[in-house]
């Protein structure tokens, strides 16, 4: 794993509605992911194995235009989108290569092809050296590896930096006037419940436009792995991921906070048994996490006020549908059982916010 937000891998699009816009005047939103795999990173963290998500050994900036071509081939019209510099740490590469990848971009943005720049990097390769530099480009957002608030875990993850260099970039890249991404890990080594749901809580407070959250999925070959072996780390179970997720996804709803990835993308890589050792490795993990989000917050309403076998309709946010009916349509069933229901529709609904729900009877 790496520094990332953009997992998903070359030439696969990431579409979602914008961060931070109301729902009504949310413009669909698309990323051309140009990954940057571990160019300019002494960094050691136990979790990481870029070369294996990027499913790409080497990296070639001659390559960046036509992988930039081919992916404006793909979007269609009316839809925001951003280069993405992913992977590593951008901003500690080389420098000319660094301006060179910001010019290339920077041309796309002003012939209006592309609407702006995002990059992801670490909190210690953010100053304000480097910030003057990216404000002379059109950077919208910078997505940061923050993966734990706790000084702890940071040190038992060999991350190199700690909570208060986090803090330092956060609130400096916000007063620069960039979105930022706060990127966060679930089951780090040494972390628990309470040190996730601070984590996320301190994203919210220091400004984030958006998250991503990444429960941790060991690699082979990784110092996790190896620690995994050793018996000085127990990998997450699926069920614990999804649980601890939902505690960090309830933090980001309570403060409208859109998290736009949760868990890895589903690829071979991801699943074979070659090449992960154990942790969050399943593909739907986002989704059943959400799904999961949804059953608890349906189940405290009607918790409230205990129907009796009646019919129920359960108006969602817009685009929320799939979320909330479950993976599988597994909340409608569990639900229909733990109240037996004879029946419940679930319908989107205009103007409520992702998490939010009403239900009236039929
Ligand atoms: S900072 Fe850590 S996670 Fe990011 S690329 Fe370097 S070693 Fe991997």
């Amino acid at each position: 794993m790496l520094d990332r937000g953009g997992f998903c891998r070359f030439f696969r699009l990431i579409i979602y509605s914008g961060e931070g816009a109301g729902l009504k005047n949310r413009k669909r939103h698309v990323n051309i992911p140009i990954f940057i795999p571990h160019l300019g990173c002494p960094n050691a963290c136990v979790f990481c194995n870029q070369r294996l998500i990027s499913g790409k050994k080497e990296f070639s900036p001659d390559t960046v235009r036509s992988e930039i071509e081919t992916a404006l081939s793909t979007i269609p019209a009316g839809v925001e989108v951003e280069i993405a510099f992913f992977g590593g740490s951008f901003t500690g590469i080389d420098r000319p290569l660094m301006i060179n990848l910001l010019d290339v971009a920077k041309e796309y943005v002003d012939s209006g092809r592309v609407g702006s720049i995002r990059l992801s990097t670490r909190p210690d390769y953010i100053d304000r050296e480097i910030l003057d530099i990216l404000k002379n480009y059109p950077v919208g957002t910078v997505e940061l590896g923050i993966q734990s608030m706790d000084d702890r875990v940071l040190a038992a993850s060999r991350r190199g930096h700690t909570a208060l260099q986090t803090e330092t970039a956060c609130r400096l890249i916000v007063g620069y006037g960039f979105r930022l991404v706060g990127q966060m890990m679930i089951g780090l080594p040494g972390a628990d419940e309470e040190s996730e749901v601070m984590t996320a809580q301190e994203i919210c407070r220091l400004g984030a436009s958006a998250a991503r959250v990444y429960p941790t999925v060991v690699f082979r070959g990784t110092e996790l792995a190896a620690m995994t072996e050793a018996g000085e780390y127990t990998p997450l179970d699926i069920e614990t991921a999804i649980s601890r997720t939902v505690r960090v996804l309830e933090v980001f709803a309570a403060h409208n906070v859109p998290v736009i990835r949760v868990g890895l993308c589903a690829s071979e890589h991801l699943t074979s048994a070659e090449e992960v050792l154990g942790g969050a490795n399943h593909e739907a993990l986002g989704e059943l996490a959400e799904g999961e989000l949804y059953y608890k917050i349906i189940c405290r309403e009607l918790d409230v006020a205990p129907p009796r076998g009646g019919r129920f309709i359960i108006f969602v946010p817009e685009g929320e549908f799939s979320k909330a009916i479950g993976h599988k349509k597994r909340n409608r069933e569990r639900l229909m059982s733990r109240y037996a229901l004879c029946g419940i529709t679930f319908r989107e609904a205009p103007r409520l916010r992702p998490y939010q729900i009403r239900i009236d009877t039929l």
